[in-house]
């Protein structure tokens, strides 16, 4: 069987976030189709990605005949038109893809999709405007929820564990985090051991629940 990986994927929808998927993708080896209504959109890319097709993916035939049932993963990626964006979620979960992932861009959205047969349901704008706002008014250098309520983060260590071995550090049970990685300056990442001392200008990943990576963040 081929690897999970290297599933071909039909993206459909190349708005910003179709676009930039489909490209990415095809960087990376993955065989892909991608489709929209919109002609030019779709000529703008030609020689970019494998293949290429014009159509309207709430009408079943033309799925069919661009080969869509014999993928196994698929993407939809329209966001403003929600009819368009639930009925092709509906025609992939009629032609029994066993892999679909839908974009929403509101709650209510992603519910509906879940609820007719999407497998995966990411919201782009929302987890990146979330993801800028503890970069905008924090000291975060980087952010990621990688679970509801679990998140990852990168930021500079705060005064009071500089120059103190992370196994005494107490971080865990005074902070609820756990420091995995740190960098110094002109240096790459490296796991954080019990023996880690931190300095002044050093970067660190940080892991554990959301709020008190938060918390963590905003010490001095
Ligand atoms: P983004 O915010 O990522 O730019 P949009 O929702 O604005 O996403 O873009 C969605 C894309 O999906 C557009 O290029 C649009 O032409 C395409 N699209 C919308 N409805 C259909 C449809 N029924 N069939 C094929 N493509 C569609």
């Amino acid at each position: 069987m081929a690897e999970k990986s290297s599933y071909p994927v039909v993206v459909i929808g190349l708005g910003r976030f179709g676009t930039a998927l489909a490209l990415e993708l095809t960087r990376r080896g993955t065989e892909v189709l991608a489709i929209d209504r919109r002609p030019k959109v779709v000529q703008a890319l030609a020689g970019q990605i494998t293949q290429l097709a014009s159509a309207d993916s709430t009408d079943l035939e033309a799925l069919k005949q661009l080969g869509v049932p014999d993928f196994y993963r698929a993407v939809v990626a329209i966001g403003g038109d929600l009819e368009a964006s639930i009925l092709t979620t509906s025609l992939l979960v009629e032609l029994e893809i066993n892999d679909i992932w839908a974009k929403a861009v509101t709650v209510q959205h992603g519910q509906i999709l879940r609820r007719i047969g999407a497998h995966h349901v990411v919201f782009p704008e929302h987890d990146m405007g979330e993801r800028v706002a503890h970069l905008v008014s924090g000291r975060m250098l980087d952010f990621m929820q990688v679970d509801e309520g679990f998140a990852l983060a990168k930021t500079h260590p705060p005064k009071e564990y500089v120059g103190m071995p992370l196994g005494s550090s107490n971080l865990r049970r005074k902070y609820g985090v756990t420091i995995v990685a740190v960098k110094s300056p002109d240096e790459r990442f490296t796991y954080a051991t019990a023996d880690t001392e931190l300095s002044y200008g050093d970067i660190i990943i940080v892991s554990g629940p959301t709020e008190d990576v938060e918390r963590f963040a905003e010490l001095p």
